[in-house]
């Protein structure tokens, strides 16, 4: 009998991770992407596996901070004003999808699949054999005012409600644990049960590991589809060249929404920019991640180096203008010297910063699972700030998705065709 096939378009995390539980399940593989695979969102993103995020970015309280955001040139986060049509549908799902209700049914799931996540990273390190600075040292969610303080509280509350361990620390007990950096800080929240790694490794140990098992790869730019009894007959390349196919999963990271158009799929994703910066770890780095909780900063140690990253600007990818804006680089390291006083980041506003597009959904929720309407495509995108901690995840339940098999976690909230 002749093997299964399928086509990946896509080899970001949640492609070649997917890639890797297809080829397990026996099928022969085809991963296609534009790029050489080197320098993408995958790689240069904070690194943090965070069963502690289970609160999905649309939630009660983010519009009204949003707004003030925006009028800010140095902020975390910013919307780049136009009067496109798929954009403000989106703004309006994003806005409806901000009640307790949504987020109340979310959260559960998010955090089983996080978890899921996380297992399943710890098994590509200790089984698989993969070394990719995999680390267990949990996350520190730092603080400076009062009010932070009380949202730090009520997460630390929620968490343990769903069976999460956190706890609320002062200042001198942030500084038992992190004794390395100089803080300036009020206190923080600590959730012991995330981890860390260092995405580049994760994804290079990954490829090498996808090539030695008999995975293909293939550099072209998908273009289209040649659909027929709905059904894909062949993947069109930028070069007109016409690739015959049996499955496809598409995986396209932000690109995914403009790409599946082209099959006939109307899906509501947007691209959130983001900057990362990498310096040499020193004595003064800090050992355990944190979040500087009021300025959106990311800070993770990773083997020998140290990522400072944040910015969420929505919608850039599609503007004509996009560019690095170096007010909002220089909003990150001032925000990051606030905190951590003797960081010496000064040699980085002379750096280009790395650049990524996370893929954003209105509701904060991945889209994962079977297309409407075409009947051999798959759909795995829109995991926004947590696709690299949701990566094992999602590529375990596609290859369970796609083979038909019982899934391990509930699907009904990451349906391609909600909104
Ligand atoms: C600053 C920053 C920090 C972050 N920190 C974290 C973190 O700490 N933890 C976390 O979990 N997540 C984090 N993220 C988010 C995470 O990086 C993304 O969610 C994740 O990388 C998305 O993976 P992906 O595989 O869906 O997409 P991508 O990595 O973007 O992969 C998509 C691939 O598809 C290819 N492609 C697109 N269109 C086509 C086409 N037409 N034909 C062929 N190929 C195509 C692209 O070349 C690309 O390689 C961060 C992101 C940023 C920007």
């Amino acid at each position: 009998m002749s093997k299964k096939t399928i086509h990946i378009i896509g080899g970001g995390v949640i492609g070649l991770c997917a890639a890797w539980y297809l080829q397990e399940e026996g099928y022969e593989v085809t991963v296609i992407d534009q790029s050489d695979l080197s320098n993408g969102t995958s790689h240069g993103n904070a690194g943090m596996i965070v069963p502690s995020h289970f609160i999905p970015l649309a939630a009660p309280g983010v519009i009204s901070k949003g707004i003030r955001w925006m009028f800010s040139a140095k902020s975390p986060f910013y919307i780049r004003p136009r009067l496109n049509n798929k954009l403000i549908q989106w703004l309006w799902q994003f806005y409806l999808s901000c009640n307790e209700n949504k987020v109340h049914n979310a959260a559960p799931v998010l955090l089983a699949f996080n978890q899921w996540s996380k297992f399943l990273y710890e098994t590509f390190a200790e089984e698989v054999g993969l070394d990719f600075s995999f680390e267990k040292k949990g996350l520190l969610m730092l603080f400076k005012t009062s009010k932070q303080q009380k949202e730090e509280a009520s997460m630390v509350k929620q968490s343990r409600q769903l069976g999460l361990s956190a706890n609320l620390l002062s200042k001198a007990e942030v500084e038992q644990l992190e004794q390395n950096a100089n803080l300036n800080i009020l206190g923080g929240a600590y959730f012991p049960d995330d981890a860390h790694l260092h995405p580049q490794q994760f994804i290079q140990q990954l490829l090498l590991r996808l090539k030695q098992t008999g995975v293909q790869f293939l550099q072209a730019k998908v273009v289209n589809f040649d659909i027929k009894d709905q059904q894909i007959k062949a993947i069109i390349d930028s070069n007109q060249q016409s690739i015959p196919t049996q499955q496809v999963l598409c995986t396209a990271g932000t690109w995914s929404a403009q790409l599946l158009e082209k099959a006939g799929i109307s899906m509501l994703l947007q691209d959130g920019k983001g900057y990362s910066f990498t310096l040499p770890l020193s004595s003064n780095s800090p050992r355990i991640p944190s979040i500087l909780a009021e300025a959106k900063v990311a800070i993770t140690p990773m083997h020998q180096q140290l990522r400072i990253g944040g910015t969420l600007e929505l919608g850039s990818l599609l503007s004509k203008k996009d560019k690095i804006n170096a007010l909002r680089l220089k909003g990150i390291l001032e925000r990051t010297t606030q905190y951590y006083p003797q960081l010496d980041v000064q040699p980085l506003y002379e750096q280009t910063p790395w650049v990524g597009y996370r893929p954003c959904t209105p509701d904060g929720m991945p889209y994962m699972g079977k297309a409407p309407k075409v009947q051999n495509l798959f759909i795995a995108t829109g995991h926004g700030m947590m696709g690299m901690s949701l990566g094992p995840a999602t590529g375990k339940l596609m290859r369970q998705i796609i083979s038909k098999q019982k899934t391990s976690i509930t699907t009904e909230l990451f349906k391609i065709d909600r909104f």
